[in-house]
């Protein structure tokens, strides 16, 4: 098929535009085209412990040959897969309903809170997303604001908890005047006669470009969200499993138990599964619920190798230590690059946002895309993400290491002053002395290992990847 034709429907969008991308297989955090080129993934949320691991193939391989298809009937893939995921959880969220997709999870949450509330209205984030269904595209502000219909009467949008443009992450900020506009629009709801029956969230928005709330902002958010006797959801679709490093759950960081939790991409590292997981009381509500896919033994006996490898090679720890050196070094690379406004992360999910040259601070829309493309011609997959598209997004698999990193900062460095250099997007006045500004990043933290990396009651041991 041709490329021309491929992309001319705009409903079509691929990665890199009119260049698009083939890729014909991957391994761990690196994809290869069909000239056999290698690229390094910085973009994967999906492949969550690298791609095509062999101890997740091997479990759907074996898997595949036994039973696919269980609908309605006990298997032991499901409940020994039910059993682990259990073991990630608080006592308090112990319903878990598998489905196929994030969208499918968010879709099912949002049915779930409406029957339990008894209401219709939804709270969510300004630059939101929450999946590709009629229902969520009505609720995802990222999407619903281009269409013709704009926001429906049920939606009550929540100003995001950053000083956009250009906050520096706001996790150690005091919540104080966020959470104020956060009430005002929750009470603008209940005066209008239309309370809020459910809050639906990322806890760390990577949708809206990587904005971390402070820590204290969900604990008295979620407060007035049931006080006046709605419930919290947490889209967890992409930050869980370990992306964050120092949790399983991004919602651990911030002090809170949210009352759904949905979950997707990295619970099946590429396979289509996800889960909505919540209280008894809740759960009771649902009734009768068919899914022909949703919980396939497939599917199960791949989510459990998942998090088998996430336990066993200590993903935890390396996503948390890999994570504080990439910031490290992206703060640096800020000191040098006025074009960088702001670095934002945690974990292993992290965003650098594009200014035109501070202390000018409109987002460098061009300037983004162009990167994004240069380095993809370096053998660097990134993506644009933010309201503005004008913030790198660097997601890539937890099996991504120190060298990887530090080929990334190296690459990055590189890149922006080529760009910075063009007069089409921007022109520096000084150029610093060092090409690479790494040398302060401090290695104290190289060898430690965080103290709640989980453990699994019953271990299950293989090969791991070479
Ligand atoms: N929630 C969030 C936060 C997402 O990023 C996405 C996908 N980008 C979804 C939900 C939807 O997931 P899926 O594509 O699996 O339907």
């Amino acid at each position: 098929m041709k490329m021309d034709n491929l992309t001319a429907d705009s409903s079509c969008k691929l990665h890199f535009g009119n260049k698009p991308f083939k890729v014909v297989r991957a391994s761990k955090q690196y994809l290869y085209d069909e000239l056999g080129n290698e690229f390094l993934d910085c973009y994967t949320i999906t492949a969550h412990v690298g791609h095509c691991h062999p101890h997740v193939v091997s479990a759907g391989q074996t898997q595949m040959s036994l039973l696919w298809a269980s609908q309605g009937m006990l298997s032991d893939p499901y409940s020994e897969y039910i059993k682990c995921l259990l073991e990630f959880l608080p006592e308090k969220l112990s319903v878990i309903q598998l489905v196929s997709s994030g969208s499918e999870a968010n879709d099912l949450a949002l049915r779930l809170a409406r029957k339990y509330t008894k209401r219709h209205d939804v709270a969510v984030f300004e630059s939101g997303f929450h999946g590709n269904l009629s229902s969520l595209v009505d609720i995802s502000e990222k999407s619903f604001r281009k269409l013709p219909h704009g926001k429906k009467d049920f939606v009550h949008i929540i100003p995001l908890p950053a000083n956009m443009p250009c906050s520096d992450s706001s996790y150690d900020q005091d919540p104080e005047i966020h959470l104020e506009k956060a009430v005002t629009s929750i009470n603008r709801a209940a005066a209008s006669g239309r309370p809020v029956g459910c809050f639906m969230s990322e806890m760390v928005v990577t949708a809206a470009g990587v904005i971390i709330p402070p820590k204290k902002y969900f604990r008295s958010l979620y407060k007035v969200i049931r006080d006046q006797g709605g419930i919290c959801i947490a889209d967890e679709v992409t930050t869980g499993f370990g992306r964050t490093g120092e949790n399983f759950w991004a919602y651990q960081a911030f002090g809170v138990i949210p009352d759904i939790l949905t979950v997707g991409k990295p619970i099946g590292n590429g396979y289509p599964l996800a889960a909505v997981i919540t209280t008894k009381e809740i759960g009771v509500c649902l009734g009768d619920f068919l899914n022909t896919y949703g919980g396939n033994p497939i599917a199960c006996v791949i989510g459990k190798a998942v998090i088998e490898v996430i336990v066993n090679e200590k993903l935890m720890s390396s996503t948390k230590m890999v994570g504080i050196f990439l910031l490290q070094g992206f703060n640096d690379l800020k000191e040098k690059h006025l074009s960088i406004g702001a670095v934002r992360g945690i974990g292993l999910i992290i965003g650098v946002e594009f200014v035109c040259c501070r202390p000018n601070l409109k987002s460098a829309t061009q300037l983004a895309v162009s990167f994004v493309r240069r380095m993809r011609d370096k053998g660097v997959i990134l993506a644009v993400q933010g309201a503005e598209r004008n913030v790198i997004g660097i997601t890539p698999p937890l099996c991504f290491t120190l060298e990887n990193a530090r080929k990334l900062l190296k690459l990055f460095d590189q890149v922006l002053w080529e760009l910075e250099r063009e007069p089409a997007i921007i022109r520096l006045e000084s150029e610093p002395d060092s090409l690479l500004g790494l040398s302060n990043i401090s290695s104290d933290f190289l060898d430690t290992e965080i103290s709640n990396e989980p453990v699994l009651k019953k271990r299950r041991f293989y090969v791991d990847m070479d």
